[in-house]
């Protein structure tokens, strides 16, 4: 199978050449020339499979330049005990009568990202292999929290690749840069950046697109490349975890074959609910595609009016890893709903950079609209469902809790009583001073110190991950100025 770029169809890659390159070279976004349908008795099959052997399956759809075997492999050490805390890896959990959640946290970082970056770079390993290329893939990240985290511990000493993290130095959690300091692991590297995350961010984007620091670290035997989720190795692996879940309602008798069940996802990036709307392409019932944002609510108006306008304020929230504005991979559903018209889209994208805005067909919109439902929540309505879904025995993190009111607005307001489930995107561990502030509680005064607080209050064990967080020498303390990133990258690979 070739992945297209979205802005230009004429260039095509097979799989292997798109998750190494990340991003095509003309900025759009690689996307599979077509969606295998899963047959009824394929479905049935993958019932009967573990979370594993789903995980091949489906991917083995997409990546014809990948053996089965191969991609069992992967899964297995992905997903594996070592590394995931439950053994089903995402389990689904029924919390009303036909509502469910989908728990994506239990790896190694708390975060739904590892569901993708435990994959990623395995992936990409196989894929510097099979492209028969001999430098060293430098895995570049400018993270707001959680992707940092989530990639190192997923490249921690594969061999063939580096990876250098930069964080802004006073954007990130006290948890999260906790995890991020301490990470062990021969090739990797964190820096803290003078700045906010579109700083860090910018730098990164710089040192990308400067040649002569390419050329500079070809010579010394290394290319850049990228672990965000424009990456296709990071799209495919969250498409399994959404034909999973309805396999395990199968296999409780909660849906009939072929019965439609709604999706709700906590959106920032739009990669989570791609992937869902990917599984509903490869022929998974999904509904209603249920798009929950919090108050940076561009998504809602883009749904809502199919005009997309990112001059609107910013606000930071209590669910960070949503607080976006330009979503990315929104471009390869709109390549998608457009019928694969390369032009257009590259308009949108022209227009968006230049204004930062654009406006979709009306054809478009009504495609848009009749697939997603978009909604928001604010603060208030995080703390008190985080509230409201703990006095009914759940304890959940901030942006899981924007999913469960976006849900029950969208039931209230149109009357759809499908099953439905809700993406959790990470654990309340990682969200603790939120967390135990939405339940009544004073957070204690030192970070780690809110792990055992939230432990004792709810009952609900602390992930053995982040409780060993407490023993862990800081690695790294560099700071750099957002001016000097390029200096730190060209010690970085010396
Ligand atoms: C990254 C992230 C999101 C947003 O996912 P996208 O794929 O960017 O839409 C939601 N919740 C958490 C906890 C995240 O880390």
């Amino acid at each position: 199978m070739k992945y297209l770029s979205t802005r230009d169809k004429t260039l095509r890659f097979c799989a292997a050449e798109a998750i190494q390159m990340g991003l095509s070279r003309d900025g759009g976004l690689f996307t599979p020339e077509c969606f295998p349908v899963l047959g009824q008795e394929e479905v049935q099959a993958l019932c009967g499979m573990d979370y594993r052997q789903r995980t091949a399956f489906v991917m083995g759809k997409f990546l014809d330049d990948f053996s089965q075997e191969e991609l069992l492999e992967f899964a297995e050490f992905a997903y594996s005990g070592a590394k995931y805390d439950h053994p089903a890896a995402a389990p689904l959990r029924q919390v009303g009568g036909r509502t469910y959640c989908l728990e994506l946290w239990h790896g190694p970082t708390s975060a739904f990202k590892d569901m993708a970056l435990q994959m990623l770079p395995q992936l990409l390993s196989a894929s510097l292999r099979k492209t028969g290329e001999q430098r060293t893939a430098c895995i570049l990240v400018a993270t707001s929290g959680d992707t940092g985290k989530a990639a190192m511990e997923g490249f921690a000493d594969v061999p063939q690749t580096k990876i250098l993290v930069f964080y802004p130095e006073h954007g990130v959690s006290e948890i999260q840069k906790i995890q991020m300091v301490t990470q062990e692991g021969e090739n990797v590297g964190v820096c803290a950046v003078e700045g906010n995350f579109d700083d860090a961010q910018s730098g990164v984007k710089r040192i990308f697109s400067d040649e002569a620091i390419r050329e500079e670290l070809s010579g010394r035997g290394y290319f850049l490349s990228s672990a965000n989720s424009i990456n296709w190795g990071r799209i495919l692996p969250q498409v399994v975890y959404y034909v999973s879940a309805y396999c395990d309602l199968l296999n409780e008798g909660a849906v009939k074959p072929g019965e439609q069940v709604n999706y709700c996802v906590p959106t920032g990036n739009f990669g989570n609910i791609l992937a869902c709307y990917y599984a509903r392409k490869m022929g998974i019932p999904v509904g209603k595609l249920i798009c929950a944002s919090n108050r940076n609510d561009v998504l809602t108006d883009f749904i809502r009016t199919g005009v997309y306008d990112r001059n609107r304020p910013f606000h930071t929230t209590m669910s960070p890893s949503m607080d976006i504005l330009i979503s990315s991979n929104l471009e390869r559903l709109l390549f998608d709903l457009s019928g694969g018209d390369d032009a257009l889209v590259r308009g949108y994208m022209e227009e968006l950079g230049r204004t930062g805005r654009y406006e979709i067909s009306a054809e478009m919109r009504e495609k848009l609209q009749e697939l997603f439902y978009g909604g928001f929540c604010g603060e208030e309505d995080t703390k008190s469902t985080i509230a409201a879904v703990y006095a009914d025995g759940y304890l959940i993190d901030t942006h899981t809790a924007v999913a469960a009111k976006v849900l029950e607005d969208y039931r209230r307001e149109t009357g759809d009583g499908r099953a439905a489930v809700f993406a959790s995107t990470a654990s309340p561990y990682k969200f603790c001073d939120s967390v135990l502030d939405a339940i009544g509680e004073t957070p204690a005064a030192d970070s780690l110190d809110r792990l055992d607080q939230l432990q004792s209050v709810s009952g609900v064990e602390t992930p053995a991950r982040l409780a060993a967080l407490r023993g862990k020498a800081v690695r790294f303390d560099a700071v750099a100025k957002k001016e000097d990133m390029e200096q730190v990258v060209l010690r970085f690979l010396r």
